[in-house]
């Protein structure tokens, strides 16, 4: 009987859990996570507003992990490799396979004072404290001034909801600025569904700023590299990410702050370990880094998950070579934007799209509860 060890409870690690659950029961199987819950990060802007409530944001681990895969809620400390030790606020725990899935965390790229007066929407806690503070400002204000830092899957959700037309109404005014370092909206995304999200939110009225960065945030806003300042309420900072400083002890690091990986997701002279999701930097068929997607972690983890299953067969890995559906954005209660199998859609069409992303995410633990409760 072998110990495999999953780290991190987020899209890629409780696929490889559930995967290696399944179809090698006959090994412990262990998943560890500082939260007792899986987080959906995907509903994380839709709670900024209130249009969800939180607790559709994550969903307890007993829900969708298989009963013969030990849970240890923990803070994972360290990782060594030889042999594999994993230390955590619990004590060690000992490994003979590891699925590394820890996915990054929120980084304020050395820009002074963004730690300090800027908020992340990295975690359920920050929902709640952006929910809060969203609310407090449009209750107690004539005008609220928001500044978005980031452009990408989360930046542009974030605004798209807090100009949602149902919640502009309920404030006295809300001016939404996005702060985007690339030349563009969505830079991992393709350009045509760039550009529809952009004519969504310019119609919203939205100033998009691009190819611009910050040198500080401050109490009463930002200030642009120009020299610009910009007055702001409330800064979002969703800009940048960086792996979790555990793994920068053990792996190589990317330029980009991810662990680089062979095709089959595993990290270069390694034995026994495997990486997926937003860590693993792996280049697509067209030499493009596979984007930081819930899409590619639950891709990447059931990969993993069958490849460690396949070694323990004496059989060999199979390359990561994922068929994607596309891409899907809401921006509020209504509008959306998608590009599924090559074709743009708008409106109420795109939002079905990521609605059935949806769906088909939970119908893939088989609880029809599940979809009861979070659809
Ligand atoms: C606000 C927001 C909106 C998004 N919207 C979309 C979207 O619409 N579509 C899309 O495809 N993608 C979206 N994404 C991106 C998507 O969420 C990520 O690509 C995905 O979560 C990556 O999965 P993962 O398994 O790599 O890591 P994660 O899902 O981040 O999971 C990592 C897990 O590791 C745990 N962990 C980390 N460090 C430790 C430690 N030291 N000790 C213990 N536990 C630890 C964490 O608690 C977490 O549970 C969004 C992201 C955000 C933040």
């Amino acid at each position: 009987m072998s110990q495999i060890v999953v780290l991190g409870a987020g899209y890629s690690g409780i696929q490889a859990a559930r995967v290696l659950a399944r179809s090698a029961p006959e090994h412990l199987v262990t998943l560890v996570d500082r939260l007792p819950h899986h987080q959906l990060t995907t509903q994380f802007p839709a709670t900024v507003t209130g249009r969800l409530t939180t607790g559709r944001a994550f969903i307890p681990l007993e829900r969708i992990v298989p009963t013969n895969v030990r849970i240890l809620r923990a803070e994972i400390e360290s990782v060594s490799r030889s042999p594999f030790e994993i230390q955590t606020s619990l004590g060690a725990v000992p490994a003979d396979w590891l699925a590394v899935c820890l996915g990054t965390t929120s980084s304020d790229l050395g820009v002074p004072g963004a730690r300090e007066h800027a908020l992340p929407l990295k975690s359920v806690q920050d929902c709640m404290r952006l929910r809060n503070c969203v609310r407090d400002l449009v209750s107690s204000r004539g005008l609220t001034r928001i500044v978005v830092v980031g452009g990408g899957y989360s930046g542009t959700e974030v605004a798209g909801e807090l100009t949602d037309p149902q919640f502009a109404t309920s404030t006295r005014g809300l001016e939404v600025t996005i702060v985007q370092p690339d030349n563009r909206l969505l830079p991992q995304g393709s350009s045509r569904l760039a550009d529809a999200v952009q004519r969504i939110l310019t119609k919203r009225g939205v100033r998009t700023l691009c190819g611009l960065w910050l040198s500080e945030v401050g109490a009463e806003g930002i200030c642009l590299d120009t020299g610009e300042k910009l007055a702001a309420d409330l800064v979002v900072w969703t800009a940048s990410t960086r792996p979790t400083p555990v793994v920068k002890q053990t792996f190589e690091i990317s330029p980009e702050g991810r662990i680089p990986v062979d095709p089959y997701l595993r990290p270069p002279n390694s034995e026994r370990v495997y990486v997926a999701g937003d860590l693993a930097a792996l280049q697509d068929l067209h030499g493009r880094l596979y984007p930081a997607s819930a899409q590619i972690a639950v891709a990447q983890g059931t990969r993993i998950g069958q490849n460690i299953i396949a070694e323990l067969a004496g059989k060999l890995p199979v390359e990561f070579k994922p068929r994607l559906l596309g891409e899907a954005l809401t921006l509020g209660r209504h509008a959306a934007a998608a590009e599924v199998g090559g074709v743009l859609s708008t409106g109420r069409l795109a939002h079905a799209m990521k609605r059935a992303a949806l769906f088909r995410y939970l119908a893939g633990f088989g609880s029809p509860a599940l979809l009861r409760d979070y659809l």
